[in-house]
């Protein structure tokens, strides 16, 4: 009698713009979520018009796997209509799922479009089973879990409904109750509710009294000042078993704001952790995980509210994005001649750099040469051009090209 296979969750991954939704598929993505030009709560994003849509929608759909769309800002009276339309507009693309928070939206879509799969945001704050058996009834069939639930929790609420359940693994924690939050609003007239946050809780913040104006008393954690309301970055990568046996359906990463090498180094680590839960023999590169994860930018990371024992997780003791690596460049052409890469970041013959393939490929190398396409020598790579280098092993189009940055840049 064979062994039957685990069950292996949904890699849900971001994509800010129809290259990242590119790299996220070739980095390993079960599924990809995308914002449209209206309504989805990343307004800094690149997001897709209609036909970009359509285009992405035939590439998963080539690929077999899923495209999910973002409705999930809260919307004002005065937007209904023109969120109307584009409900109709969207229709015919037939995604496979809408991201949506505000139950006015909800009752619209299944008004106008009521075939369409629903998935609940991490805005809609489900934090009990009694709610999630309530958006249940109500049109959704799945619901991304609050990020302030424990592991426990999450458990009790696995045994309390049959929705499929969705949870943040990786990414940028809000400072606020699962995104909502009106600190950017008031700041800045900049709402974190309709895709504009301008992150104020991570701003550098000193004490003024009111008869002194202009004499800032630093309020200081550190040397850096103080942070009094940044958060650390989520990173679950060790947890991934755990959050498996609680009966999570999907694992989500955050970024539709991150680069192109943020989506293709995250997702490619968390699709290595899960093929690895398949044999629970095989050796797991924990190692290799984090140090990956250490390579795009990201503020320290923690677990969040995960695991009570361990304390909320949340607060950083410094501020900073840290990354170790740059990057420089995707290859887009290797069939025959030499590798065509689009650069970046500019670089130069005789650098170091490293391939950066699915499956956790990294392959170090040193190009002696740097030419046009047409086959010229340049001096540098600058970027934004296409040229030609010669490759140590036979890269694919969509793989990407880093830099270890110098120690202490
Ligand atoms: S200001 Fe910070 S806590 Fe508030 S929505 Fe923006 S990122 Fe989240």
């Amino acid at each position: 009698m064979g062994t039957e296979a685990p069950f292996l969750p949904e890699l849900l991954a971001p994509a800010g713009d129809p290259e990242k939704l590119a790299t996220a598929l070739h980095f390993g993505a079960d599924a990809v979520y995308v914002g449209g030009e209206k309504f989805g709560l990343r307004a800094m994003a690149g997001n897709f018009s209609l036909p970009q849509l359509a285009a992405a929608r035939r590439l998963t759909r080539e690929r077999g796997k899923k495209l999910y769309l973002t409705l999930n800002a809260y919307l004002a009276p005065e937007d209904f209509s023109d969120l109307a339309n584009y409900i109709e507009e969207l229709r015919p693309l037939n995604l496979d799922a809408y991201i949506v928070s505000d139950p006015g939206v909800i009752d619209l879509i299944r008004r106008i479009d009521p075939q369409r799969t629903l998935h609940l945001s991490t805005q809609a704050n489900t934090t009990n089973a009694a709610a999630a058996g309530f958006w249940q009834k109500n049109g959704i069939r799945r619901v991304n879990l609050g990020r302030e639930l424990t592991l426990s929790q999450i458990r009790t609420i696995r045994g309390g409904c049959d929705l499929e359940l969705e949870a943040f693994v990786h990414g940028a924690l809000c400072m606020a109750y699962s995104g909502r939050c009106l600190l950017s609003a008031a700041l800045t007239g900049r709402s974190a509710n309709r895709g504009a946050c301008a992150h104020p809780c991570r701003w550098r913040y000193a004490l003024l009294e009111e008869t002194r104006p202009g004499e800032y008393f630093p309020i200081a954690e550190d040397e850096t000042g103080a942070y009094i309301l940044n958060s650390r970055d989520l990173c679950l990568i060790d947890y991934l078993p755990a959050l498996v046996g609680a009966g999570i359906d999907c694992l989500k990463i955050e970024g539709r704001m991150k680069s192109r090498y943020y989506v293709a180094v995250v997702t490619d680590v968390y699709r290595n952790a899960l093929d690895h839960l398949q044999d629970a023999r095989d050796q797991h590169p924990r190692c290799a995980w984090r140090h990956e994860l250490e390579t795009v930018s990201h503020r320290p990371y923690g677990t969040g509210f995960l695991f009570p024992e361990a304390g909320g997780q949340i607060h950083p003791y410094f501020s900073s994005y840290i990354r170790s690596h740059d990057f420089v460049g995707v290859l887009v052409e290797n069939s025959g001649g030499s590798p065509l890469v689009q650069v970046r970041n500019r670089f130069f013959p005789g650098e170091k750099l490293e391939l950066v393939a699915p499956g956790l490929e990294r392959l170090p190398f040193t190009p002696a040469e740097i030419r046009t396409a047409e086959g010229d020598s340049l001096v540098v790579a600058q970027p934004n051009a296409v040229v030609a280098i010669d490759l140590p092993i036979q890269g694919k189009p969509g793989d990407l090209l880093r830099r270890k940055k110098p120690t202490g840049s």
